[in-house]
Order: structure tokens, then sequence, then C-alpha cells
């Protein structure tokens, strides 16, 4: 059986197809660097990935502050994840770069702000 990945771990989105028999990688072709051909790996055995969301804020000069993961988490997770992501409440002022919930669900990934949201004025 032959499986095609558009690798997204860089710009370049290499088209990689993927020869499968019995669940053995029997070749894999279109990758221009390693890391495509471990990304094919993952994707076949444990995929994960990583999302940007939002989170309310208190008292800020904006209601919400943007925020990203730490790191992938196993696919499977990731409406979990956003459930929980979405119970935070941080009170303004939030920093860039600032983590507002650590270890999500036990998957040792953080949940950190990308954004400044001032206290109101
Ligand atoms: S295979 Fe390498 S070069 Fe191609 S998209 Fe993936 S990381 Fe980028």
């Amino acid at each position: 059986m032959k499986r095609t990945f558009t690798c997204i771990v860089c710009p370049n989105s290499c088209e990689i197809s993927v020869e499968i028999e019995n669940g053995k990688i029997l070749g894999i072709q279109g990758n221009r660097c390693i890391r495509g051909r471990d990304y094919v790996v993952q994707e076949l055995t444990a995929p994960k990935r990583n999302f940007a969301t939002s989170v309310l804020v208190e008292d800020g000069e904006l209601p919400l502050c943007s925020v990203r993961l730490s790191s992938p988490i196993p696919k499977e997770r990731i409406f979990d994840a956003m459930e929980r992501i979405r119970e935070i409440r941080v009170k303004a002022p939030v920093k860039a770069g600032e983590v507002l919930l650590e270890d999500l669900l036990g998957l040792g990934c953080d949940v950190i702000a990308t954004k400044n949201v001032d206290s109101l004025k």
C-alpha cells in the first residue's frame, strides 16, 4: 500500500510517498531531509500536533490573549486540550512568553502566552 504525506515540519512542504506492507515501512521517497522521514514515521505511529488558540483575560485592555503550546501533543488529545484551555482565566497584565498553564493534562507541555495584554487603565 502506498500513502502520501505533506511534510509540515518546514515551509518546503515536501510530498512524501511511503510504501507500507503489513504495518512495515518498506520505503520513503520525496523527503528532502531526515526530518521528513521522522515526521512520516511519527504520523504512522503516534501523530502529534501543536496548535494556537486564545484564553480569557480578566480586567485586561483586551478580552483574550493568544496562546500556543510549548510542544506538540498527541493528536487524539487535542479536543481534551482545547476544553482545558477554554477553562483558563488569567488576570491582566499578561506578558508574551508567560506560562499560563503548566503541564497541560499531564502531557508535558505548557500553555504559553504569545501576546502582551495590559491591565485596564
Ligand atoms: S522533508 Fe525536510 S525539507 Fe521537506 S518539508 Fe520536511 S523538513 Fe522541510
